[in-house]
């Protein structure tokens, strides 16, 4: 029945630890909304394909909403201006980015006006449309995975069409320590989460979504099971995982819903399944019926560090510091700023950092446990008894060392989701996923470079082919000509000739 959260026949999660949740702190309030900052910092890499291409220059007005980038590849997302303002500088700046510390971006002076672009307001008929338009206009709201991949979500979608799917699967499991702004969406939000599913459903044309949250989010649970009851589409279904990190990751949560396994290197639409987070689902909503792309999200601040924890709706693109400022700014203990949770979060140095649509959490710490010293491998094997893809990360460490890629790859490197299980059990205190994060990227480079050198491959080839073929042509022609000359006398001879030299060039 929809709307009753029931539990189900969850398939075996292998590995996995029970973490301490810490998310009190932050779920206090209701979501609150700072005030429009008087700066914005817009990164044009808020995505995993290339830099987007700017389309305003330094000095342009610009309003809410307005298209400020274009992506040139297929795994892009357009950049939106999230208020209304002066574009005052294009160029580098801080960021927790995955590539460097330093990327592009689009700076706006905000004018306090929040004047936004005159289509603002007229929603997209997406019942009425069919599922590839809806995917079309999807693609136009700069929307990308909230749950931290930040793969352009219209792409992943048009991806998707192409494959045997039974399952849409939203993931509200939001198994990360500190980290609520999924489950205060859930709570505030529930009506739009099920909106979102129902637009899923309808541009892929399909007929079963499962909305998935964890045990230990009542108040979601209950909310969302209201809004299916009122709502009472039998195409839904509520279901409750057991709280298990990282029971979130895409992999993991398929297979605690559905006891499907996604085959190594593999993705879950491989075996009928498409998976978007909660969050992203909201912002295909907002787009669709409120023509709002995506400029804000809720992200949580928490931590020792901050006076008053809690989840925000932040502007895209403002500063930490203005966010941490909202929120009753920094404790005197404050020592250490993480841009995503402890597991899977990135350390920065600067709080000038702005928050992108990958930002789900920012964590001050007043403390960062001493790790202990690193110590010689003992093989106790807790590691691959926590790993949840069944890697054996001591070996994995082994080949690392090593720097043995073919073995690295054999072993099931790119499988592993750097979920952090291995570290935090690891007696030695041997920092297994950092050096997994660098052999990973070490392959990545290898990747590029033979991918690079089979298109400069092909390129020479090509060429060659066209310089032969061109040749063939010549001599066909030059082959024609003789013997329409032949046959006209010596006058069209001496002339031919005249021309083929001229055509080479002497
Ligand atoms: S970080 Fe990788 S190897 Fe370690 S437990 Fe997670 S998935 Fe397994
Ligand atoms: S947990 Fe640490 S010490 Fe134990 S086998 Fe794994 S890497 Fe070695």
């Amino acid at each position: 029945m929809p709307g009753a959260a029931a539990t189900y026949d969850l398939g075996k999660l292998h590995g996995g630890l029970r973490l301490d949740a810490r998310k009190s702190q932050a779920t206090g309030l209701p979501i609150q909304s700072p005030p429009l900052p008087d700066q914005l910092v817009l990164p044009l890499e808020q995505h995993v394909g290339d830099p987007a291409q700017p389309l305003v220059g330094i000095g342009e007005r610009v309003l809410k909403g307005q298209l400020l980038a274009e992506s040139p590849g297929t795994l892009g997302a357009p950049v939106h201006a999230s208020s209304s303002g002066k574009v005052v500088a294009i160029g580098p700046w801080p960021v927790a980015g995955r590539r460097g510390d330093t990327a592009p971006c689009i700076v706006i002076e905000c004018d306090g006006d929040d004047q936004a672009v005159e289509s603002w307001e007229e929603p997209i008929p997406y019942a009425e449309l069919p599922g590839d338009t809806v995917l079309r206009k999807i693609l136009q709201g700069g929307i990308v995975g909230l749950g931290g991949a930040v793969y352009p979500t219209a792409q992943k979608l048009m991806q998707a069409v192409s494959c045997d799917l039974d399952y849409i699967i939203l993931n509200g499991a939001e198994c990360e320590p500190y980290i609520s702004c999924d489950d205060m969406l859930m709570r505030e939000r529930a009506h739009d989460v099920v909106g979102g599913a129902q637009i899923l459903l309808r541009a892929l044309e399909l007929d079963h979504a499962f909305i998935v949250v964890e045990s230990d989010k009542p108040e979601a649970i209950q909310q969302l099971a209201t809004a299916m009851t009122e709502v009472g589409d039998e195409r839904l279904s509520l279901k409750q995982i057991p709280t298990i990190y990282p029971s979130g990751g895409e992999d993991q949560l398929v297979q605690l819903v559905t006891n499907r396994e996604v085959p190594s290197g593999g993705l879950p639409t491989d075996i009928g399944c498409l998976v978007q987070n909660v969050g992203t689902a909201v912002a295909i909503h907002d787009w669709l019926n409120n023509r709002e792309p995506l400029i804000s999200r809720i992200t949580t601040i928490t931590g020792d560090g901050i006076a008053n924890p809690m989840n925000v709706r932040a502007r895209i693109g403002t500063t930490i510091d203005d966010i941490a400022r909202f929120a009753g700014g920094y404790t005197k203990s404050a020592r250490h700023l993480v841009i995503g949770g402890p597991m899977t979060g990135k350390s920065v140095s600067t709080d000038r950092v702005p928050l992108v649509k990958a930002t789900n959490c920012i964590l001050v710490m007043s403390d960062v446990p001493a790790a202990g010293p690193e110590l010689p491998c003992i093989r106790c094997g807790d590691c691959a008894a926590v790993c949840p893809v069944r890697l054996l990360p001591q070996q994995l460490f082994w080949y690392a060392c090593a720097d043995d890629e073919t073995q690295l790859r054999d072993h099931g490197l790119t499988d592993c989701i750097e979920c952090g299980c291995c570290d935090l059990v690891c007696p030695s205190h041997i920092p297994l996923t950092y050096d997994f994060r660098m052999a990973k990227a070490r392959i990545r480079e290898l990747d590029d470079e033979k991918a690079r050198a089979e298109r400069a491959r092909r390129r020479f080839e090509a060429r060659n082919e066209r310089l032969q073929r061109e040749q063939r042509e010549r001599e066909v022609e030059l082959a024609r000509q003789k013997d329409q000359a032949r046959k006209a006398g010596p006058d069209a001879i001496a002339e031919i000739m005249k021309r083929r030299r001229r055509d080479d060039g002497d």
